[in-house]
């Protein structure tokens, strides 16, 4: 990564970055899906197709999200199958847990590890998450591979999908997802909006 990409990624919020790379894409997507996809493509839909399938599948996780325990940061995440079922489902649940662990992602990714694949891999599986991944959970996708990850809202201090980190595209890895951002990003961050305003009026 150069620095001028860092810097582009920590002032964006919710607009998009236009980097792309071999094996991965954030917002910029080849026109042929398959000639950019990883191991683990989950579908074989046109692009536009796929377009409003993660938007319908954002909404659940925008669901999920006004799940989350009080006192956590509302994050949701699903995780759906090669067939578009919802395999798995979690909401951040750190500060209710006490669990650094417990981050939405996580919780979505155990419970459909328990409901396909052989055991843990999820290369079938799209992830889909109301706020960018951190270093944790991206490193979750690539180690479980996760065919796809789709998230919301940039985040620009903790997010590892381009903003702080971009460990998802990491070509280090053996197995790269591959990912879009900014996926209904103003909607995924109207519950973050309302919780951080609330924490702001506690400390005052
Ligand atoms: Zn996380």
């Amino acid at each position: 990564m150069s620095p001028t990409w860092i810097m582009t990624a920590m002032t964006t919020t919710t607009t998009p970055m236009t980097t792309n790379s071999e094996k991965g894409h954030l917002t910029e997507r080849p026109t042929d899906l398959a000639a950019d996809q990883p191991a683990g493509r989950p579908s074989a839909l046109p692009r536009r197709e796929q377009d409003i399938l993660d938007e319908v599948w954002m909404r659940l996780a925008i669901a999920e999200a006004a799940h989350t325990a009080p006192g956590d940061v509302p994050v949701g995440a699903v995780v759906v199958d090669a067939e578009g079922r919802v395999v798995g489902r979690g909401s951040n649940r750190r500060e209710a847990d006490g669990d650094p662990l417990a981050h939405a992602e996580v919780i979505a990714l155990r419970e459909a590890t328990r409901a396909v694949g052989d055991g843990w891999r999820l290369e079938q599986c799209t992830l889909v998450v109301t706020l960018e991944p951190c270093v944790m959970c991206a490193g979750a996708c690539v180690m479980g591979r996760v065919g796809r990850v789709v998230f919301g809202a940039w985040s620009p201090k903790t997010g590892a999908c381009g903003s702080i980190a971009d460990v998802i595209r990491d070509p280090a890895h053996a197995f790269t997802p591959q990912v879009r951002g900014g996926v209904l990003a103003d909607e995924c961050s109207v519950y973050l909006r309302e919780f951080f305003e609330r924490q702001r009026q506690l400390d005052e």
